[in-house]
């Protein structure tokens, strides 16, 4: 990247980001790209656009700020999220080391001025009369200070500045966790748990569980929302722990968990299943709030695998299909039954 366009480019990056928080956009890759080519001004239909949507409103929608994306930037420059990504952390790699050139080149300045100071001190020895050379040296010296001082606040914002793309960088590490993960549990999300399978579906064996917790409901109404949430992270957790070899635990979504099993037949994903079924009963969490201890928390499975379907979707029905029956058949229970 030239150092002209790095340099503009650092500054719409800087603009960028106090924009995503001041209207609470998730990091998520096609917002950087929205809120970067807004900070850029160039392109007048998307700030017409965007002002007149932020003049209503705090915040903008998940469903809008797509399409504001998808109108005004991913079909000019057909950027996908992870060519985006790529590009803005080449940028941030770029901008460090410019920044460190930048401030050792800072410090050299600082010694030549230090040394300019010695020089001044032999002038003194050289026969001039005192006074003609306190006079000079006493201006240059102030003019030294002055120099130094700025050079060293320039200094200072050369390292805030560079705190500043730590602290961007960081921000791209989550882009990536937030486009992978679920936000509540740290379990893979149902975005990636779609990508994952696709890239299964050539698997000889392959089998799923699909999990959801019984009569859930009844937590959030009888504990609240936040202990129901408690619920939801202990199950998925207790759900990760039970993964072995390659099998990958997924919300998706609500109170319902996926696990893919590359590998494993229906058999022995059933067996798998009925120790995560086991593992659940097992849970006690405690409701701080009235200090009760909650417990009789159950979940029922559906379990298919990929040889007795006829494709992707027909997996993931006839998981569900097992599941409705170990409903039916009353809960707690993993479907189909050996
Ligand atoms: P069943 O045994 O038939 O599955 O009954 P259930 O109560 O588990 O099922 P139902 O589908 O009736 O209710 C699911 C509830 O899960 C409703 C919804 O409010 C709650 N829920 C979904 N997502 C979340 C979440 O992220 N946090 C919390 N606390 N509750 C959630
Ligand atoms: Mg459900
Ligand atoms: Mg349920």
């Amino acid at each position: 990247m030239p150092k002209d366009n790095l340099e503009q480019s650092f500054k719409i990056l800087k603009k960028t980001v106090p924009l995503m928080l001041k209207h609470k956009m998730p990091a998520i890759p096609t917002n950087y790209a929205l809120w970067y080519t807004y900070a850029a001004n160039d392109t007048p239909e998307l700030n017409d656009t965007l002002d007149n949507i932020l003049t209503h409103t705090e915040t903008l929608s998940e469903m809008k700020a797509l399409e504001l994306y998808r109108n005004h930037i991913a079909d000019k420059q057909e950027v996908t999220s992870w060519q985006l990504r790529k590009t803005l952390e080449a940028m941030v790699i770029e901008l460090s080391q410019t920044v460190k050139d930048t401030r050792s080149d800072t410090n050299v300045f600082k010694d030549s001025m230090d040394n300019r100071l010695d020089d001044l001190q032999k002038v003194e020895k050289e026969g001039w009369s005192v006074e003609e050379v306190m006079g000079l040296v006493r201006n240059l010296t102030k003019d030294a200070k002055e120099i130094r001082r700025s050079t060293l606040n320039f200094s200072s914002a050369l390292n805030s500045a560079e705190k500043e793309i730590a602290q961007l960088r960081a921000e791209l590490a989550k882009t990536q966790e937030y486009a992978l993960n679920d936000a509540l549990t740290g379990l893979y999300n149902r975005r990636f748990f779609d990508a994952e399978l696709q890239s299964l579906q050539n698997q000889e064996v392959l089998s799923m569980i699909l999990v959801d917790i019984d009569h859930f409901k009844h937590f959030n109404d009888d504990h609240g929302h936040l202990m129901g949430d408690k619920v939801l992270k202990g199950v998925g957790k207790k759900l990760q722990m039970s993964c072995r070899d390659g099998a990958m635990a997924f919300r998706f979504g609500g109170e319902e968990f996926t696990i893919l099993l590359p590998g494993v037949d229906l058999k022995r994903a059933v067996h798998q299943a009925e120790v995560m079924r086991r593992g659940i009963e097992k849970l006690q969490l405690k409701d701080k709030k009235s200090g009760q201890m909650i417990e009789g928390i159950t979940a029922s499975f559906g379990v298919s695998q990929l040889s007795d379907c006829s494709d992707l979707s027909d997996l993931i029905g006839q998981a569900d299909k097992q599941l409705y029956d170990a409903k039916n058949l009353g809960r707690n229970r993993v479907m189909p039954m050996f």
